[in-house]
């Protein structure tokens, strides 16, 4: 076992994501991993989204046209129904593809929703994928598991079984 190999972001390739780069500077693949500080995650600080603890990304690049980014993180946003903060693990993994054109990138998107693309022409940070992965999951804001608005059975909504039993009891012969 060879001991973990820590990357940059700001590594070859990395920053923006560059695919003949990354090909060239690691032609047969490459396991790591990469720390991404919170100061460089612009968009979750907009969104209001802070890391509860540092934010290590593991990464695998395939040294063909993929990589694979996986990581798992404790995440605090303002709750959407009492603006308190509310905690959210997240863990995460996702394979991107590679490209060198964006018309490449797209025609992949197109024909697979699936697929997640990325090229050269885009000019991403490996950052920047990391937090359109963040605020695809939670972007959308978070809710305490125990915050919901109480639903009260006498609110005045009929009861669908009541419904029914009426429709039933109106459907038996007289
Ligand atoms: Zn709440």
């Amino acid at each position: 076992m060879s001991d973990p190999i820590v990357l940059s972001p700001d590594s070859d390739g990395f920053s923006p994501i560059a695919f003949q780069r990354l090909a060239e500077r690691f032609p047969n693949g490459i396991e790591a991993s990469l720390p991404i500080l919170e100061s460089q995650l612009r968009r979750l600080k907009d969104s209001s989204i802070s890391l509860l603890e540092p934010l290590v990304v593991s990464m695998g690049f395939d040294g063909q046209r993929q990589i694979r980014v996986g990581f798992d993180v404790a995440l605090r946003t303002d709750c959407m129904r009492c603006m308190k903060p509310v905690d959210r693990r997240l863990a995460l993994s996702a394979d991107v593809l590679l490209f060198d054109t964006a018309e490449q990138a797209d025609r992949a998107m197109m024909s697979d929703p699936e697929v997640d693309a990325v090229s050269t022409e885009d000019q991403r940070d490996f950052t920047e994928l990391i937090e359109d992965e963040i605020l695809l999951e939670i972007g959308h804001g978070l809710t305490h598991s125990d915050c919901q608005p109480t639903l009260k059975d006498e609110s005045g909504r009929p009861n669908p079984f009541q419904d029914l039993a009426q429709l039933l009891s109106m459907k038996k012969p007289s």
